[in-house]
């Protein structure tokens, strides 16, 4: 598995400064074999590729993270925001009824998903219709029949008997027996070929001219792998879609046919069917198909301990650092930046209770005296950073030349950051924090 190809590439030490193409290039190479043999379409792959080794490149390198799983970090991000981020609802009708026509080749499981939509609408409080438009196969309207007894939603179907019904006419007709029987929605089942076929794809766009539907749901059985783009390409052109579901994804598929299809057709995969039953069927996660996709859900799980740990590890140190009177201007710094990812500083203090009233010294704290700080800081040695008592005048004004302010800019960062060390071990102590106690600055 990855996993295992990466191990090496994985237990490289904690980097510095940016990632470097090596780093990006090893690890790209096995994400790279990773999706292939997940079945994510080729020209998709160099797509998605370049464009992690794009973002890859710019990153600044973690603390927390080593660089090839922090390349795998970004890739499963990647993935989770092209799979969709945040899942899609169904798009309904202003005026009911709203209509879902279901599209996709034979076997993919339309049928079977049409029993679960009607179920799992109807337990949203929906009064969905079932129509049975695939009136090529013998048993197809028998089949429908059964999954809406399972689901308990009542079928719209031709009279037997009545030869062989015509799909558009039923699909048209089922729309006013909606109105009549007061269903917000209709639930369009409609026939597949084993391949693509013109004839298919006309009677799957007449009946969508006839039924103008809210939502076309393309239905991709997600063992097909390879073949997931042709399909897609040729219902797209053919019918046009407005969603996705992959079906299937209970056999050992790894998924990257929702990779392919998402990046191909650019249409929202909205719900994934796991199973035969009728209860198997979710909405879909993007987050879990990634980690599938990738098929390394414990890498990924152990970069969030990694992440959690150095956080909390950082914090402690923090905390030990202040008690202590130990707190550097490098802490300082890098505190300042950690903030500062966050957004305007003004904002994160205007969140705290109380500070309204301070709102005239906020406006102060401007961003700009933050990057005069951030110069002034960058513009000291290591070992002025660690302990600023050492700078004297000469150096005070090389500072404040190299990072371009005056040297009461220089003092005045000084002076303030010493009262704040030494306010904070005040702090620290009458909490309790760990270290405290210690005398001095
Ligand atoms: P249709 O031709 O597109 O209507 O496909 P059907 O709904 O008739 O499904 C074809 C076959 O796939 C049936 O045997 C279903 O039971 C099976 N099937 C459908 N969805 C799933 C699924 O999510 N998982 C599994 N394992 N089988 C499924
Ligand atoms: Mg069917």
């Amino acid at each position: 598995t990855l996993s295992d190809r990466l191990t090496s590439v994985l237990k490289n030490l904690r980097g510095k400064g940016r990632l470097s193409d090596a780093d990006i290039d090893s690890t790209c190479r096995e994400i790279r074999i990773a999706l292939l043999e997940a079945d994510v379409a080729l020209p998709v792959v160099r797509a998605f590729i370049a464009q992690i080794k794009e973002r890859a490149k710019g990153a600044e390198v973690s603390q927390a993270l080593n660089p090839a799983q922090q390349v795998v970090k970004i890739v499963d991000e990647e993935l989770v925001a092209i799979l969709g981020g945040e899942t899609r609802r169904l798009n309904l009708a202003k005026n009911p009824p709203s209509v879902i026509l279901l599209a996709g080749l034979q076997g993919a499981g339309k049928t079977t998903l049409a029993g679960k939509l009607a179920k799992w609408l109807r337990g949203q409080g929906h009064t969905p219709l079932l129509v049975a438009c695939d009136l090529q196969r013998p048993n197809a309207v028998t089949q429908l029949q059964v999954v809406g007894e399972q689901a308990g939603v009542p079928v719209y179907a031709p009279e037997p008997g009545n030869g062989v019904g015509n799909p558009v006419e039923v699909a048209r007709q089922s729309i006013l027996e909606a109105e009549r029987a007061q269903h917000d929605i209709v639930l369009v089942d409609t026939a597949g070929r084993l391949g693509v076929d013109e004839e298919m794809m006309r009677q799957a766009a007449d009946i969508r001219d006839a039924v103008s539907p809210d939502e076309i749901l393309f239905v991709l059985d997600a063992m097909v792998g390879q073949d997931a783009v042709n399909t897609a390409e040729a219902f797209r052109d053919g019918v046009g879609f407005t969603g996705v579901v992959l079906t299937k994804l209970d056999g050992d598929a790894r998924g990257g046919a929702a990779l392919s299809v998402r990046h191909v057709t650019g249409q929202p995969i909205l719900f994934a069917s796991n199973g035969e039953k009728l209860d198997d069927f979710d909405v879909f996660h993007p987050d879990r198909m990634a980690s599938r996709i990738l098929g390394m859900g414990d890498v990924l799980s152990l970069i969030e301990q990694a992440e959690q740990h150095f956080d909390q590890e950082q914090a402690e140190k923090a905390a030990h650092k202040i008690g202590s009177g130990e707190l550097t201007l490098e802490d300082f710094l890098e505190q300042m930046l950690a903030i500062r990812k966050m957004g305007p500083i003004a904002n994160l203090l205007g969140m705290l209770p109380g500070a309204g009233q301070m709102k005239d010294q906020l406006a102060d704290f401007d961003e700009k005296s933050l990057d005069r700080m951030q110069a002034i800081i960058r513009g000291m040695t290591p070992a002025e950073r660690a302990d600023p008592k050492i700078i004297n005048a000469s150096r005070r004004l090389r500072i404040s030349r190299g990072s371009g302010v005056a040297v009461s800019d220089v003092n005045d960062l000084v002076t303030r950051f010493f009262d704040a060390r030494k306010m904070m071990q005040q702090m620290a102590g009458r909490f309790g924090m760990p270290g405290a106690g210690g005398g001095g600055s």
